[in-house]
């Protein structure tokens, strides 16, 4: 798998435990005295704002640029391809598009990364 490729799906994976993280801060603060967590939930959240930074400083210009376009606008920037079918916006991915996970693709109707599963 092309290295970027790795990041964009770690920085998913992380930002998606960020915003747990973050309901369940919210819940936490609500509680009266809690000592379930060894780490607040607060301060997770600071250390997973910390790592997602630093993996998205790793990203080439390129790739965080779209990458940021991505993310906001669409809950996952990175989704798979099954079948050759997008599974961000559920169409056919161009043939011409070529299905390796060794190089950085995109789907062109949806703009989200994507990866090949077989
Ligand atoms: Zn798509």
């Amino acid at each position: 798998m092309h290295p970027q490729l790795e990041i964009l799906l770690e920085l998913q994976d992380l930002k998606a435990q960020k915003r747990e993280m973050e309901e369940v801060a919210e819940e936490h603060s609500r509680e009266i005295e809690s000592e379930v967590f060894q780490v607040k939930p607060e301060e997770a959240v600071v250390h997973l704002q910390e790592k997602i930074a630093e993996m998205e400083a790793a990203l080439e210009p390129e790739v965080l640029k779209r990458y940021r376009l991505v993310s906001g606008r669409r809950p996952r920037a990175v989704v798979p391809v099954l079948s050759g079918m997008c599974y961000g916006c559920f169409m056919d991915m161009p043939t011409s598009v070529s299905r390796t996970n060794d190089e950085i693709s995109w789907c062109e109707h949806c703009g989200s990364f994507v990866y090949f599963v077989a």
